[in-house]
C-alpha cells in the first residue's frame, strides 16, 4: 500500500528544563541528603535532559513527616469545599500549561507528541476536575449522610508509561478525600511530576500536602517501609507489586496495586472489520505498546483470520515511526534501552519457539531506542510471547472457532486487567463480556478512559480501583 510522505511537522515549543532538580518537600525544593543525582535522558536521541535527585530513606522520612504535619494541621481540617477549590485550581493550571507539559512528557518519555497532547495531559486535568467535584459530596460516595474519614498519609508510586496521568489518577482522589501524599515518579520519567510539583506550589496548596521524591526502586522501597505511611498506592510491574504486598502484610497499612496485563482482544468474523482493524492497531501500538491494558493477545475467529492478517499487514506499513516530537508520528521511542532489550529478548523467544514475525518495514532512526510495529502469527498459547507481558509494540495473534474457545483462551492468563470484543451482535458482545475475567472489557472499541469510570484488575493484575466513585473508596477509611 502506498504511503504519502508527510513534510516534517515538529512541535516548536521547548519548555524550560532546569539543569538540576531537587526534591519537593514541605512546599519547597530541597537537595537530597546523600547529594546523589542521576541523569534523565530523551529516549528518542539519548541526549541528557536534566540531573534528578536520588532520594534516600532520610529524604523519604522528611517527606512523610511533612505530609503528616500538613494532614494534621491543615488538610484534614479544611472545609471540603475549600479543598475542592485547590484541586480545581490544579486542574486549571494543568490545562493552562498543557502544551508545555505535553512537550515535557514526550521529551522525557518518548511517546508521540500527538498522544501526550491529545490524551495524557487533558486526561490528567480531567481527573483533577472530576475529583474536585467529589470533595464536598463524600458522604454520598459512601454511606449516605455519614461524612467519611480520610486515611492519612499516602505513599504513591507510579511507572514510566503515563507519568503525569498516573500521578493524576493517584493524587486527585487522595487529595479530594483529605489525604496528604508523598509521590514517587519512575526514574526514567520524573520531569512532568516535578513540573506538577511546581504547579502545586504555584497553586498555593498548604506546604506538605503534596511531596515529590524522585529516585529508583530504593526510594520506592523506603516509602513502602516507612512506618508512618497509612496507605501505599502502587502502579507498576507484578514483580514489584508482589514485593510490596509481602512487605506490607500484617502492618495494617492499606494497599492498592495496579499491575501488569496480557489482554485478549477478541475479533469475531461478524465484527465491523474496518473498526476492528483500527481497534487492534490502537490496542497494541498506542504508546509503543507500553500500556498495562494493551490488547497484546489478538484472538481472531478462524474464518476471519486470513482477512485480518492481510489487512493488519498492510495497515502497519502506514504507521509513521520516528521523532516523537513530530506531530505526524504514530510510533515514538521505546522508553529506555533496558525496555528495548526486554522487547528484543521476548521477540527473539517468539522466533525461537516457532512463531512467524511480521514487521513494519521502515528505517529506524540512527539514535535513540526504537522498535517497529510487529505481530506474530502461528502462536501457541504456551509460547512466552503469548504469556508474558512484552510492554512493547508486539502483538501475538491466535485463532478460535467458537465463542467458548475464545473465552477459554482469553481467560488462560494469570492476569486480569482488560479485554476487547468485536462483533456486530449485541447479545454476543454482552454474553462474552460477562464471561471474561478482566477488570475492564471494551465492546467494539478499545482504550477508552474516563475519570468517571473505574479501572483496575484482579488476579496478577492487582486489586483496587482507580477512577469513578470506586476510586474514592480507596482513599477513605470507611
Ligand atoms: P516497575 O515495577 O519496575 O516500577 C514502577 C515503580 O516502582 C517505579 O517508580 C519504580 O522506581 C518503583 N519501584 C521499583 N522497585 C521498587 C520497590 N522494590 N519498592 C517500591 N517501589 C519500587 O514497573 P515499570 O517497569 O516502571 O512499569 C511497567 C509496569 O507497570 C508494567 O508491568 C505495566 O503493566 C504496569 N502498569 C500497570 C498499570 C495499571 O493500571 N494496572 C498502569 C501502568 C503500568
Amino acid at each position: 500500500m502506498a504511503i504519502f510522505e508527510y513534510a516534517a511537522a515538529p512541535e516548536s515549543v521547548r519548555p524550560k528544563i532546569r539543569e538540576q532538580y531537587g526534591l519537593f518537600i514541605d512546599g519547597g525544593w530541597a537537595a537530597p541528603e546523600g547529594a546523589e543525582y542521576f541523569s534523565t535522558i530523551n529516549p528518542a536521541n539519548e541526549e541528557h535532559l536534566a540531573q534528578v535527585a536520588q532520594a534516600t530513606a532520610a529524604d523519604v522520612d522528611a517527606a512523610v513527616r511533612a505530609a503528616r504535619k500538613a494532614y494534621d494541621k491543615y488538610w484534614r481540617k479544611m472545609k471540603p469545599a475549600d479543598r475542592a477549590k485547590y484541586v480545581y485550581r490544579i486542574a486549571r493550571a494543568i490545562t493552562e500549561r498543557a502544551r508545555e507539559l505535553a512537550v515535557l512528557e514526550t521529551l522525557d518519555g518518548g511517546k508521540p507528541i500527538k498522544e501526550s497532547r491529545d490524551f495524557d495531559i487533558p486526561t490528567a486535568a480531567a481527573h483533577f476536575q472530576y475529583y474536585a467535584g467529589w470533595a464536598d459530596k463524600l458522604e454520598w460516595a459512601m454511606r449516605a449522610g455519614q461524612a467519611p474519614d480520610p486515611l492519612g498519609v499516602c505513599g504513591q508510586i507510579v511507572p514510566w508509561n503515563f507519568p503525569l496521568l498516573m500521578a493524576a489518577w493517584k493524587l486527585a482522589p487522595a487529595l479530594a478525600c483529605g489525604n496528604t501524599v508523598v509521590l514517587k515518579p519512575a526514574e526514567t520519567t520524573p520531569l512532568t511530576a516535578l513540573a506538577l510539583a511546581q504547579i502545586i506550589r504555584e497553586c498555593d496548596l498548604p506546604p506538605g500536602v503534596v511531596n515529590v521524591v524522585t529516585g529508583d526502586g530504593r526510594t520506592g522501597a523506603a516509602l513502602v517501609e516507612h512506618p508512618d505511611v497509612d496507605k501505599i498506592a502502587f502502579t507498576g510491574s507484578t514483580e514489584v507489586g508482589k514485593i510490596i504486598a509481602r512487605s506490607l502484610a500484617g502492618t495494617g497499612k492499606r494497599l492498592t496495586l495496579e499491575l501488569g496485563g496480557k489482554a485478549a482482544n477478541i475479533v469475531f468474523a461478524d465484527a465491523p472489520m474496518d473498526q476492528a482493524i483500527e481497534g487492534i492497531v490502537n490496542g497494541i501500538y498506542f504508546n509503543q505498546g507500553h500500556v498495562c491494558c494493551a490488547g497484546s493477545r489478538l484472538l481472531v475467529e478462524e474464518r476471519a483470520h486470513e482477512e485480518v492478517i492481510v489487512r493488519l499487514t498492510e495497515r502497519i506499513q502506514t504507521l509513521r515511526l520516528g521523532d516523537p516530537m513530530d506531530k505526524n508520528t504514530d510510533i515514538g521511542a521505546i522508553n529506555s534501552r533496558e525496555q528495548l532489550d526486554r522487547i528484543k529478548e521476548l521477540v527473539g523467544s517468539g522466533i525461537d519457539q516457532g512463531a512467524t514475525l511480521v514487521q513494519q518495514q521502515c528505517e529506524l532512526p540512527g539514535k535513540g531506542f526504537f522498535f517497529p510495529a510487529s505481530f506474530f502469527t502461528n502462536v501457541q498459547t504456551s509460547h512466552r510471547i503469548a504469556r508474558e507481558e512484552i510492554f512493547g509494540p508486539v502483538l501475538a495473534v491466535m485463532t478460535f472457532r467458537t465463542a467458548d474457545e475464545a473465552i477459554e483462551k482469553a481467560n488462560n492468563t494469570p492476569y486480569g486487567l482488560s479485554a476487547g470484543i468485536w462483533t456486530d451482535k449485541g447479545s454476543k458482545n454482552m454474553w462474552v463480556a460477562g464471561q471474561l475475567r478482566a477488570g475492564v472489557v471494551w465492546c467494539n472499541t478499545f482504550n477508552q478512559f474516563d475519570p468517571t469510570s473505574p479501572f483496575g484488575g484482579f488476579r496478577e493484575s492487582g486489586f483496587g480501583r482507580e477512577g469513578g466513585v470506586h476510586g474514592l473508596r480507596e482513599y477513605l477509611a470507611h
